[in-house]
């Protein structure tokens, strides 16, 4: 073949599944001086080996077969996560329209008629290869914008928007099986001066280093994402106030030992913390909003107490506001 568009697709793995070992040979004889690499299998049996083997990108399927026909083994290709959509196209001695359209009810993707037309054939193969690529390509196009819409560029944590589709699912299910849930608020101690003093740059290099400092002294279950500005909140799933007192505690120190370097100069950098349990008793019932609020005023607390400090929630004082 010398047209350059099947170029675009030489090598791809194409299975041929028919009964018939000449139509097999010349089929894949065909399909082979046109680039691709190419399996025959004689049955629906030999063509699951054949699969489990290497996933083709695409399958030429004969209906009429003995044991298991082309519209069972199709039916079963549909039905299985793996191959639900590689690429099938039914080729077939059957012209009827019933049986046609009954194809591709089942999920072919084309059916061509036998006796084959090679060029037909090439021409269907290359069509069903590139709808799959493309479909492919817009898939992780897809992927890496919700990545995108989820992540804070600087730190490379989840962003506020990506934390509240989280928050929502755990909150929900905390509720229903009665579990408790923790949530942390950090913020940086006078993160304005550090703005002030370093500039834009060096503020930035302390929220980075802040971010991974956070991240490796967290739990691998739980959820950092910056909230915003210099404040982070920290999802922690299944556990209870005493135990997410320790976490916090050692995340406030791995900050405080922290080392920023700027422009050869070290910055200080500490956190307050204020850390809010809800779901720990069996009778308790907690909002979104409450649990957030519940978890602000511990970090006022934890400020007007001094800073580098973590703090934990208790109705009583809860509405006590910050000094300063
Ligand atoms: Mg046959």
């Amino acid at each position: 073949m010398t047209d350059p568009k099947l170029k675009t697709f030489e090598g791809s793995h194409i299975l041929v599944v028919d009964d018939e070992k000449t139509n097999v040979m010349v089929v894949q004889r065909a399909l082979q001086i046109a680039g691709y690499d190419v399996v025959g299998a004689g049955s629906a049996e030999k063509a699951r080996a054949c699969i489990k083997h290497q996933m083709p990108d695409l399958i030429l399927l004969d209906i009429s077969m003995p044991e298991v026909s082309g519209l069972e083994f199709l039916t079963e290709l549909r039905g299985q996560s793996k191959t639900s959509r590689v690429p099938v196209i039914l080729v077939s001695a059957l012209t009827d329209t019933e049986t046609i359209v009954t194809g591709l009810q089942t999920g072919a993707n084309d059916y061509i008629m036998k006796p084959v037309e090679m060029p037909v054939l090439l021409a269907r193969v290359q069509t069903q290869l590139s709808v799959a690529e493309r479909a492919r390509v817009l898939e992780v196009q897809a992927g890496t914008l919700a990545k995108l819409a989820h992540t804070d560029p600087l730190t490379g944590l989840i962003n506020r928007r990506g934390f509240v589709e989280i928050y929502t699912s755990e909150i929900s299910r905390a509720r229903r099986y009665k579990r408790s849930l923790v949530v942390a608020m950090m913020d940086l101690d006078h993160f304005k001066n550090i703005n002030d003093r370093y500039g834009h740059a060096g503020g930035d290099a302390v929220l980075k280093s802040f971010a991974s400092i956070a991240r490796a002294a967290l739990r691998t279950h739980d959820v950092i994402c910056r909230y915003g500005g210099e404040e982070f909140c920290v999802l922690m799933p299944e556990t209870k106030m005493r135990g997410a007192m320790r976490v916090a505690e050692r995340a406030r120190d791995a900050i405080e030992k922290m080392n920023v370097m700027h422009e050869g100069e070290p910055i200080a950098v500490t956190v307050s913390i204020g850390v809010a349990s809800a779901f720990e008793d069996d009778d308790e019932d907690c909002t979104e909003e409450a649990l957030l609020e519940r978890a602000d005023k511990a970090l006022y607390r934890a400020k007007a107490a001094g800073r580098n400090c973590v703090v934990s929630y208790s109705p009583e004082e809860g509405s006590k506001k910050p000094l300063n």
